[in-house]
């Protein structure tokens, strides 16, 4: 059969992986020059970064499987993480139970609730009761206000911006759950990191790819799919061609701006799915900047809602002299930063950054890389199992694979993976997941 695969990320790589290896003729299009989509890279000292930062979880057992099956397993190490919690202008740990017991900002017997319903949270099987209330609802319920103003609502503000209150508590316990099944022996968390960065598994997918026969189609840019008499036609700038089925990987507004002849209660379906952007600083520092991995910050005037100090985590001499570190903010794309220009953008964050960390000096930056997404998170809201989209699609042959279809879990590229063989799946294409 032809396939057409949209998209070059790990759902991309996914399905052109096990579409080739059943002798299926493969055509990927990547409008960008790479693989990886969301999780490429971009060049650092004698190696590569990850362009937007990444960890995986001990459960990500997707991510595992094809770390194994592309013979990089060796690469991968498990690092303790650190976190970090920024309230009205202080730092306090918060890694650990005992972090959350001794965190003064919230009263006493607060600390004991938030960590007690934590605990039942891990414990927790379903989520069917949880779709009707919204995360908010659900944390006031179950750890009371004070832990909700000062620890969850800035939280949930700086990863979903104005839409915050419409995220559904689903969300909220799978990210809980997700986290507390990634603990090190010694309480903390441990996460997973691959040397020299993540693209490289999609890369080596690639390089099998095109052994068995799958063809890339770099700096190709999707515009119209539609069927003819002949099949599903994909075209793009330079060319057109027809394909027995093409499966869709990037965002659903995407998808929608280019998938022609869907019936209008489909689309206006379709189209309630909403989404947050990204914009990532990626700097590279003469000097650490932060005591933490990953350092949360609430702010609400601080440009970012998080400093990623990459090397608190996982450090490499091939980073050479600098210091990779991410200032990371989550927005709605019609915010200021999304369209700011690069200098503007890049001298607000670091005032934000010299706020925070008043040792911090401008001539540590040696380095500096900005990226944005406008698709980076989709916001999930009450009875999300009811709006998650179909892989089937109302066109003959054309099929959705992306990240508005992972629920209940957070989206992530082990997710992407799994989406991507369980639609394979639904194909009768493979007989079970990697994983
Ligand atoms: C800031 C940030 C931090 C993250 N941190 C983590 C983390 O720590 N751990 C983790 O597991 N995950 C993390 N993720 C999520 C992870 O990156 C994604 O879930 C995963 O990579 C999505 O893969 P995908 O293939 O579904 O989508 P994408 O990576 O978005 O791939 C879609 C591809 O389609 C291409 N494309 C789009 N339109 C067209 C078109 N018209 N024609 C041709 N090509 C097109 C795009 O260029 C892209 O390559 C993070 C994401 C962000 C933004």
């Amino acid at each position: 059969m032809r396939y057409a695969i949209i998209g070059g990320g790990a759902a991309g790589c996914a399905l052109a992986w096990h579409l080739t290896q059943n002798g299926h003729q493969v055509v990927v299009y990547e409008r960008w020059n790479g693989l990886g989509g969301l999780a490429s890279e971009i060049p650092f000292g004698k190696t590569s970064l990850d362009r937007f930062y990444h960890h995986i979880f001990t459960s990500d057992r997707h991510v595992l499987a094809f770390a194994e099956m592309t013979g990089l397993s060796d690469k991968l190490r498990w690092c303790d993480s650190s976190v970090g919690f920024e309230h009205q202008g202080k730092l306090y740990p918060f890694t650990t139970p005992k972090d959350l017991l001794t965190f003064s900002p919230l009263p006493f017997l607060s600390r004991f609730r938030v960590g007690l319903a934590v605990l039942r949270m891990r414990r927790r099987e379903s989520y069917a009761d949880l779709e009707s209330v919204t995360a908010e609802d659900f944390i006031i319920r179950e750890m009371g206000e004070s832990a909700y103003r000062v620890l969850w609502e800035p939280l949930l503000r700086s990863k979903f911006g104005d839409s915050y209150r419409e995220v559904s508590a689903v969300w909220f316990w799978g990210k809980i759950k997700l986290r507390g099944g990634t603990r090190s022996k010694k309480g903390g968390e441990s996460l997973g990191y691959m040397k020299d960065g993540w693209a490289q598994i999609y890369q080596r997918m690639g390089e099998a790819i095109q052994r068995r026969g799958g063809e890339f189609r770099f700096r190709e840019i999707v515009k119209r799919v539609s069927r003819t008499p002949e099949g599903l036609s994909v075209k793009t700038r330079s060319s057109e061609d027809v394909y027995d089925r093409v499966i869709s990987t990037p965002s659903i507004p995407s998808f929608l701006e280019i998938a022609e002849g869907l019936p209008e209660d489909y689309r206006s379906q379709l189209g309630r799915v909403r989404y947050q952007a990204n914009v990532c600083l990626a700097l590279g520092l003469k000097h650490a900047i932060s005591p933490y991995y990953w350092l949360n910050v609430t702010h609400p005037e601080s440009p970012f809602v998080a400093v990623i100090d990459h090397t608190r985590l996982f450090d490499d001499p091939d980073y050479g002299e600098s210091r990779p570190v991410y200032l990371s903010r989550y927005l709605d794309a019609d915010h200021p930063y999304y369209s700011m220009r690069q200098p503007e953008l890049i001298d607000t964050f670091l005032d934000g950054l010299e706020k925070i960390f008043p040792r911090f000096s401008r001539d540590w930056v040696e380095t500096v890389e900005a990226s944005k997404a406008e698709f980076a998170q989709p916001v999930i809201g009450l009875h999300y199992s009811k709006q998650k989209p179909a892989f089937t699609t109302p066109i003959e042959g054309l099929y959705l694979c992306t990240m508005a279809q992972i629920y209940p879990e957070d989206r992530g590229m082990n997710y992407a993976l799994k989406t991507a063989e369980e639609l394979l799946l639904e194909l009768g294409e493979i007989k079970r997941l990697s994983a």
